[in-house]
């Protein structure tokens, strides 16, 4: 079984939109499991506090090294990846995000405050995670993100199979227009061809479109599309 382990401040949060849905119901068949660990059960002294005043001055507070290498350290070494969500991390992308469904599963840590003491992050080797260029008020929404990418990519979660293989980033390309029924709506038809039945047309115009929308929209992603393509 998947399994994630998150840990937060804030364990209220999970399973959250999680427990709905898609990934509610593999949650349910035990396809994954979550625990989420609150870190304050891992604090000391009547206050249990995580947090304190950042070296050097500042706004904020910084959450401590001892109270999250207790919590990380009570978790047996289990081959799992230990990911840090931050806003400084390495872009989260499709194919990370395929090679973590693919493992054991994955061990969380949520940032709050400014963040986490730059000494834990390199003593226990997290590796940090952003799952974008904007800056969130804590991990936990950035750890739900994640999780729902991995989740629906679990064998038995999503409905047909074949529905990760050809969406946004799977081929390096963004995905194609998608349209249902009604064939006119307020004066736009469908395209033709996917109404033709000519299933070779059909893909070709996908993968057309799929190009036309990845060269207008994402400069970086279709370079490294004809990088990939010319050898
Ligand atoms: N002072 C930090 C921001 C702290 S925000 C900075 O300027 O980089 C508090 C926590 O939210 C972070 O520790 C991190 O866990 C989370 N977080 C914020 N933005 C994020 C992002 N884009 N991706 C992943 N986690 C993020």
């Amino acid at each position: 079984m998947w399994h994630a382990s998150v840990l937060t401040i804030f364990p209220d949060m999970f399973p959250g939109p999680l427990g709905l849905s898609l990934a509610g119901k593999a949650l349910a068949a035990k396809i994954w499991a979550l625990d989420a660990i609150d870190i304050r059960a891992h604090a000391a002294g009547k206050h249990r506090t995580v947090d304190d005043t950042p070296a050097g001055g500042g706004p904020g507070m910084v959450m401590k090294t001892d109270v999250l290498a207790r919590a990380l350290d009570a978790i047996p070494p289990d081959g799992r990846p230990r990911l840090a969500m931050s806003a400084r991390g390495t872009r989260l992308t499709q194919s990370r995000i395929a090679a973590l469904a693919g493992g054991p599963g994955a061990v969380i840590l949520c940032g709050r405050f400014e963040g986490i003491d730059e000494r834990l992050i390199a003593a226990r080797q997290l590796e940090e995670i952003s799952i974008g260029d904007f800056v969130l008020s804590g991990g936990e929404i950035a750890a739900l993100a994640l999780l729902d990418a991995c989740v629906r990519l679990l064998p038995g979660v999503m409905g047909k199979e074949a529905s990760g293989a050809e969406e946004s980033f799977a081929a390096g390309l963004l995905e194609y227009p998608q349209y249902t029924k009604p064939p006119l709506w307020e004066g736009q038809p469908i395209p033709e061809v996917l109404l033709s039945g000519d299933h070779g047309k059909i893909a070709q115009w996908r993968r057309a479109e799929a190009e036309r929308l990845t060269r207008e929209r994402r400069p970086d992603l279709w370079a490294a599309y004809l990088a990939r393509k010319k050898p």
